[in-house]
Order: structure tokens, then sequence, then C-alpha cells
């Protein structure tokens, strides 16, 4: 048996055979190739297919987004055939016998390297183009974007990191748990993880994982372990631990239509987080109140093309459909730092969590934004729908985002097509808007606070950067204080605040919040009946 540590990030015990999920870029051959004819007959066919995937996007693009996005794709197209980039491809495969792909990803380092150190603002923005063209024939020439061992029986996922759309794509199935050697606690993969409810363990000090796949293998993600072949006694006990899990799980199902009220009388709406309308099944059978925070963005991730209005629509409306009239809080695609696709076409940024992400690359794309509200109008005639905004810095912002949705909505009712009654929020993710509340609270209905980005922003710790980690006290007296300072606000001006970043499910913080004032939580829907059980047991008159 060999053990590994990590840290647990989401609860409970789960057994299966080791797969592994392998990076386009670890596929990459770096032994010295038999035949450097055959590699550069590899690499030309893997142009002509990029080149043909190139054109398609720039078709879409030009169309779904516009002319001057488009142009970036024709760039790229030009840099396939640039000389010196080819040069450097012959010249790596013929006099170094490198692989097709090793040559590519190699030649591609150097070119984006080589643009990124120039002067000129229009050739260092060319380094993200270089890259992007060389990740696009490395992907072609390792057959696949990142590589999942497939298996059909209970599996535990073994993982250098994990993207959010890698973890869209995985075959949820007989997926058990999930082990990374990097990751964080608040990063989106791992919230996927929390929302199918699987144990997870991230910063693991994992062996190479090429020795790990097909290995049997047990997770306690209550502390943050692996085994690989466990021995019979460390089996008995997980098997007994699970039991224990599973009993206390049946226990707190008993809770699912029992109001969310502390035992002197305060009561407070607990709603869920999802990523789509998969998971609205499970916070159904978890006694969700209503959906406090849909992700929309995650429609757009893990596919080739942006999703249209009818898709978004037919998403929407499930919810609304599902929820019953019980509210369905949309937020506007946050697309941008971590949660990417290549098709997206997101421009290379040193430091994308400060970048267009959110609410900014919805003004930077206004038709995307416009479809989306479009959908989201037409699907709240359908429920109780809101809307709200992320990456909010100011009031202005706010404004400019209401006009946007007035201007759909006038739209739409010239079409003759049936819209909704929609409220509006405004996600409070960055000091400016927590110090702004008060400003904020005159354009919206509510207030939601990400805590994950609003830590991210506070303490200056990047919440994808496991190096950083320990920095993340997401009980730091300077959160807890703007966190005090936003539901103040809000209810002076007569609205009302909820929490829906992952902090909201922490039972050290619960009593507080309520202490607070605050109206609402929304939490994963796995952790909705424990976090209903803590609050019927509080007493807030009690020290
Ligand atoms: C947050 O930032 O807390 C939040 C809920 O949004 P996301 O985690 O999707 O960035
Ligand atoms: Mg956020």
């Amino acid at each position: 048996m060999d053990i590994f540590t990590g840290k647990g990030v989401s609860h409970g015990i789960a057994f299966g055979i080791v797969s592994v999920l392998q990076s386009a870029s670890a596929l990459v051959d770096e032994s010295p190739a038999e035949n450097p004819e055959d590699e550069w007959a590899f690499f030309t066919n893997a142009k002509k297919q990029a080149d043909e995937e190139l054109a398609a996007l720039f078709e879409t693009t030009r169309r779904e987004i516009g002319e001057k996005e488009a142009m970036i794709i024709d760039v790229q197209r030009m840099m396939l055939d640039d000389g010196d980039f080819n040069d450097a491809v012959a010249d790596l495969i013929h006099n170094s016998r490198k692989h097709a792909a090793a040559a590519a990803a190699q030649a591609g380092k150097q070119f984006s390297e080589f643009f990124a150190g120039l002067d000129d603002p229009y050739m260092r923005a060319r380094s993200a183009d270089v890259a992007d063209v060389s990740k696009r024939l490395v992907r072609l020439l390792t057959g696949g974007q990142s590589v999942q061992q497939e298996l059909h029986q209970p599996y535990v996922l073994l993982a250098e990191d994990l993207s959010p759309s890698e973890t869209l794509q995985l075959d949820k199935t007989f997926l058990k748990a999930i082990v990374t050697r990097g990751g964080t606690e608040n990063s989106h993969a791992v919230i996927l993880a929390r929302a199918l409810n699987l144990p997870c363990v991230i910063q693991a000090n994992l062996p190479d994982l090429n020795s790990c796949g097909n290995r049997t293998a047990a997770v306690d993600g209550d502390e943050g372990r692996l085994y690989l072949e466990p021995d019979e006694d460390t089996t008995k006990r997980l098997r007994a631990l699970q039991e224990k899990h599973h009993s206390a799980a049946l226990q707190l199902e008993a809770l699912r239509e029992l109001p969310t009220v502390t035992k002197d009388g305060r009561s407070i709406r607990l709603f869920a987080n999802i990523a789509g309308p998969d998971d609205l099944e499970k916070a159904a059978q978890n006694g969700a109140e209503g959906i406090g925070l849909f992700r929309s963005e995650f429609l757009y991730l893990g596919r080739d093309s942006y999703p249209d209005e009818e898709e978004q629509f037919e998403a929407y409306r499930k919810a609304a459909e599902a929820m019953q009239g019980r509210t369905v809080i949309i937020r506007t695609a946050d697309i941008g730092a971590d949660k990417t696709a290549p098709y997206l076409q997101l421009p290379h940024e040193e430091n994308p969590a400060l970048g267009l992400r959110g609410i900014r690359l919805c003004f930077a794309r206004p038709e995307i934004f416009k479809t989306q509200l479009r959908a989201i109008y037409r699907a709240a005639a359908y429920g109780s729908v809101a809307v709200m905004f992320p990456m909010i810095i100011s009031r202005a912002e706010l404004r400019r985002c209401r006009e946007l949705a007035e201007k759909v909505r006038s739209e739409l009712e010239r079409e003759g097509k049936t819209v909704g009654q929609l409220s509006f929020g405004a996600m409070i993710e960055t000091p400016a808007a927590a110090l702004a509340a008060g400003d904020l609270a005159q354009e919206v209905d509510f207030f939601s606070v990400g805590t994950n980005d609003l830590t991210q922003y506070t303490l200056a710790v990047d919440r994808q950067n496991s190096e950083v980690g320990q920095y993340c006290d997401s009980h730091h007296p300077a959160l807890l204080k703007l966190l005090q300072f936003v539901v103040e606000a809000a209810h002076q001006a007569g609205i009302w605040a909820g929490i829906c970043g992952e902090l909201a499910a922490d039972p050290d913080l619960t009593k507080t919040f309520l202490q607070m004032g605050y109206d609402e939580l929304s939490v994963s829907p796995g952790s909705l009946l424990k976090l209903r059980q803590n609050i019927r047991n509080l007493n807030l008159s009690e020290e």
C-alpha cells in the first residue's frame, strides 16, 4: 500500500481504479524520432488541419463576435505559414531528431518568448498568438486536448491539475473521487467537484502519474489522503467511515422540507449554486429554496463554439420551471481568468484575474452579452428569475447593464416575443464594490457576495496559485469587515444581501453571517442540508 497526502477539500470516502488525466503537453514524446521524414509529414498534415480549423473559427467569430476579433484568427493562420517558424520546426525535426509535436512545442515556445520580449506592444501581443498556434498543432499531433484513460467501472481520477473545461468534460458516470497534485480550495475545478459531491484531495504529493494507472485506490476526502492498493485493514476502516457518511446523509435527508430557521426564530433563505441544468436535480434533492448562483459561463466551456440564444433559453427555462416559482438567480457569463475555451479567443494577458473577465468581457463583446440577456428575459416568463452581474466595480457599470437589458427587453417585445419580469443584482467580488456598496445599491434589487473573488482581491492572493494558498485566510478581519459593511449598506438602501462564495458553507461562520444580518446563503447542493442542520441548531440569543 502507498499513501499520499494532500488537502481534503470535499468530504467523503471513495474507492475505485485509478484513471489518469494527461494534459496534451504531457503527451509530447521527447525521445529521438526514428524517421525525420515521417515527422515532417505529420507536421505538414497537422498544419493543414490547423488551417482548416482556424478557417472555420474565423467564420464563426466574424459572424458571432465581429470583424475585428476575427482578424486575430487570420493572424494565426498567417503564423502557421510563417517562414521562420517553419524553418525552426524543420531544423528541430531534421537536425535534432525531434518528434513533430515536440518540435512544434519547442519552436512555439521560442517564438512566443521572442515576441513577448519586444518593445512594440503590437508585436508583444503576438506572443499569445504564436503560443496558441503551437498549442493547436501539439493538440492535433498528440491526438487530443487532454486524454483521460477510459474506464467503465468506478474510478478515481488523478491529474496534475484540472481546468474548469477539463472538469466539465470528464466522464462522470463512474467518477468517484478526484485527486490532483496542484489545485486550490476556491478554484473552479474544486467547486465543480463539490457540486458533484465527490471526495476531492488537492495539493497531493503524488508520484509520477504514469506509474498509477489501473491501480486500486481509496480516497479519504476528510483527511486528504490517497491510498494506492490499500491493505485490508485500511479498506475495512475506510468502508466503515463510508458507511458513517452514508447514514449521516440519510439523516440529513429528513431536513429536506424543513424551514431554515434558528432555534430563536431567525430565518434565512438557503439557495443552491449550480453550473447548469444538470445540477437542478441535486439542488431539489437537497432541499434548495432557490438557485442563488447559476454559473452560466459553464454553458460556454468545454465546447467549440458559443451557445446560441435558443440553447441558453432552454437551459434557463429548465431552471426556472424546475424551481416552480422559487427564485433562480442567473449570473451573466463570468468568462476569463481560468474560465476559458480556445474558441473564445481571449487575448493574452499578464494578469488575467485583473483583466478582461466577467462584466468587462461582456462589455467588450456586446453581441454575446445581448444574446445572453435575450435568453434570460425569455426564460423569465417561466418562473421567478433574477440576473446578476459579476466583477462589478462601479455604479456606472450597473447603469450600463440596466440600459442594455432594457434595450434587449424592448427589442424582444417589438419582435412579439414573450418576456418575463427580471430583478437585478450586483455581485460583490471586489473591494471596490464592497466599499461602494451604498452607491451600487441604488442601481439593483439585491447583492450577492462572491467571497471566492472578494478574498482573492482583498488579500491579493491568487485563488489559482497553490504556492500562496497559505495566505488565503478566509477569516481575515479585513474580509469580515467588508462583509459586515456590505450587508449594512444593502439594508440601509432597502435591498437584500446574500453570500454565494464557498465561504457561505463554512460552519465556523454561519452564526456570524446570521448575526451580520445576511438574508440568503447560497452553497453547492451537497452542502445544503448540513448547513440547514447547523442553522436549525443555532440560537442567536445565546453567546
Ligand atoms: C465568487 O467569486 O465567490 C463566486 C461565487 O464566483 P466564482 O467562484 O464563480 O468566481
Ligand atoms: Mg467570482
